[in-house]
């Protein structure tokens, strides 16, 4: 069993925030220790859709080059190799406190995401 001043001195050598890098959680607003749980998240997502017409193009070329796995290899080496899919958004560095995340509730947090997404692009214009 590790005594306090091992612990202590295990938590050292991990990388840290400084206070400046807290902020209130994502999803409930109130700041990281309001539970009394001393452990929160931090999350980056990014939200993907597939790009139609790269994947058209894709299984073109691949189609054009003999199809199959011979095919895809020579599409690889030949074609364009575009893009199959898009990014709509990331969130980078969001703080999540613990219940929030224990609650298992992902959707809560691509809800927070969207929200924050189509609020972000009002801004923009
Ligand atoms: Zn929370």
């Amino acid at each position: 069993m590790n005594t306090k001043t091992e612990i202590m001195e295990e938590l050292k050598n991990l990388p840290g925030l400084k206070k400046q890098e807290l902020k209130k959680c994502a999803l409930c607003d109130q700041g990281m220790m309001h539970s009394g749980d001393i452990q929160f998240y931090r999350l980056s997502l990014e939200s993907f859709v597939i790009d139609h017409r790269g994947v058209q193009e894709t299984s073109g070329m691949e189609q054009m080059m003999g199809g199959g796995s011979f095919g895809a290899m020579m599409a690889g080496v030949m074609g364009t190799n575009p893009d199959i899919a898009k990014q709509m958004f990331q969130e980078k560095n969001m703080l999540v406190c613990s219940p929030c995340m224990m609650s298992g509730r992902l959707s809560t947090i691509l809800s927070y995401i969207e929200a924050k997404s189509d609020e972000d692009a009002k801004n923009e214009h």
